[in-house]
This record gives structure tokens, sequence and C-alpha cells, in this order.
């Protein structure tokens, strides 16, 4: 029986990785199956794939319905995807009646979990100019407060832009959401939390001593635990890499070439790595990784559900 539990709220399933590819190149079959297996060997039960634009939140709720039980879908448009809005066919409009509907509809059927990944990228304006991501980020809030679901957000460098479109609307959602991938500030992460939003913690949020800084007083009640994988996998030249020591071990890992189905992927990030997440977290606030994980997934739960209700936990 795993020691731990866990939910990965941030989990890019969808990328080509998953199924073999990288940089368009074909290295080994589908393996989404055994990256789920090697999750839940570890506890990690449950799993929330980012949808980053119109067609990425269709294949995640595809993998909802195909993982059903285990996985759960976001629908959205992701800030640095934003300028997709103007070359829709059928314009802007169309493509946020499409989103909203796919939503309506996922919803439904208990495999949408919330509507994302929507934001402000100011980091990455080159992708996306900023009167853009301000109108289609508050297109799109309008319509996470009309279907109802909880919000899964980015945010970078956009501080003031960001909470004052957030202020409106959260009143009007009462599971509100999260803000996943944090690397904002102590005073930005206070100033969320008090909106009544989670953080999202995963590798990218613990690089620095500044980071680790802002980790140590996020408080447990609004904490939830990521990996973001593929991405953000936790390097030696971080500085969560001094509190590596005594974590738990995960497992194999090979590079690509030498592919097969019981390891991971050196470079591709994986939701098993969230127990290095959790136990870096504990770590750094000086409490037991039990706290961590399960504080992060009673506030998962209690926001996105995922088929799973707390009063017959005992926690
Ligand atoms: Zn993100």
């Amino acid at each position: 029986m795993p020691q731990y539990r866990y939910a990965d709220v941030g989990i890019n399933l969808t990328d080509p990785v998953f199924q073999g590819e990288y940089y368009g190149k074909k290295h080994h079959e589908d393996d989404t199956n055994h990256v789920l297996q090697r999750a839940i060997s570890i506890g990690c039960t449950k799993f929330m794939v980012t949808g980053s634009d119109l067609k990425e939140s269709k294949k995640a709720i595809e993998l909802a319905e195909k993982y059903s039980g285990r996985c759960y879908a976001t629908v959205g448009v992701h800030p640095c995807s934003a300028k997709i809005f103007d070359f829709h066919p059928g314009g802007p409009s169309q493509l946020l009646q499409e989103l909203e509907d796919l939503a309506v509809d996922a919803k439904k059927r208990g495999l949408a979990t919330a509507f994302g990944e929507i934001g402000l990228d100011y980091d990455r304006l080159m992708l996306t100019g900023k009167d853009q991501q301000l109108k289609y980020f508050e297109a799109q809030l309008d319509i996470a407060v009309k279907v109802q679901l909880p919000l899964f957000l980015h945010s970078r460098a956009a501080g003031e832009d960001f909470e004052r479109l957030l202020a409106s609307r959260l009143p009007d959602l009462p599971r509100k959401g999260l803000v996943h991938s944090f690397t904002g500030t102590v005073e930005e992460m206070k100033r969320l939390v008090a909106l009544g939003l989670d953080v999202g913690v995963n590798g990218c949020s613990m690089k620095t001593e500044e980071n680790l800084e802002v980790v140590k007083k996020i408080p447990l009640e609004h904490l939830q635990v990521e990996t973001d994988g593929p991405w953000c996998e936790m390097r030696a030249s971080h500085a969560s890499a001094k509190y590596k020591e005594d974590a738990p071990s995960l497992p194999h890992s090979v590079k690509k070439e030498k592919w097969n189905k019981d390891s991971m992927v050196k470079g591709r990030n994986e939701s098993a790595t969230i127990a290095h997440v959790a136990h870096i977290i504990a770590k750094v606030k000086g409490i037991p990784t039990t706290k961590v994980c399960e504080a992060a997934w009673k506030n998962s739960i209690q926001m996105f559900g995922f088929g799973e209700t707390l009063e017959d936990q005992a926690l």
C-alpha cells in the first residue's frame, strides 16, 4: 500500500512525448497507461490533464473518457495561444461558443473539472500580445462563471492585471481556482490567497532560494501539488536539490532511445515524480510529508471533485 495519496492537478498528457514522439520523431509506443500505472503505484490516483486550446482540450477530454475515474480534463485557451481567437474560422465569438459548448458537455459527463489553462503571460508577449491576452482572458473568465467550473490559471509577470480581472469574477465562482506552477513573490502569493485562490507547486516553483521562501509561506489550506509533466522536472542545479537526500526513490529512468515500458524517460517529467515535489515542500516547510499530502489532496478534491467526496475519507 502506498504511504501517501496525491492528485497531480497539472499534467500535460496530451503532449506527443507520451505517445513516444519527441521533436516530431517517433521513438517508442504510446505509454500513457504505464505512466499512469507508475504514478498509481506510489499513491497518485487522480490526474487533471491540461487543455491549452480547443484541440488540446478535446484531446484531454478523450483521455478523461479513456481513463475514466483517473483522468479529468481542463477546457480553455492558454494566454500564449490566445491569438488563435482572431484566426478562428467564424471569428473569436465562434471559438468562445465552441469552448463553452465543450465545457458544458464535458462537465455534464463528469469529464471536465476546471476551466483553463487561462490567464496572462507578460514574459512571452512575442507569442500573443497584451491586448489579445487581456481580451480573451476576460472573455474566458465569463464563460467559466457561466459554466460554473473552477479555474486552472497561469500567471507570469502580469500581477495587477491578473488580480484585477479575477477579483471581479471570483465572487461568482464558489470553488474559485488554482494558480498553477506558481513562481511569483510572497506578496503576490498572499494577495492570490486572499482572493480565495489556491497555489499550485511543481518543480518550476522551487528552482531558486526565493522560490523556496515563497513555498515555505504558502498556507497549507491553499496548497496543491502538481508535476506539470513532461515539463518542470527538478534538476540538480535547482535550489530544491539540497532537500532531495532522503527523498523516496523514484522509478528507474532511461534515455528515450532505450525506452522500455517499465522505466521513466530521462528529461520527460511524469506524475510519479510528484512524490519528490511533496517531499521537498515538506522539507522546506519543516513538517511531515503526510501533512503536505493530506492538505493538498483535500484542497484538490474540494475544488475539482475528481469523483471523490471528502466525507467518506478519514482525514
Ligand atoms: Zn502554465
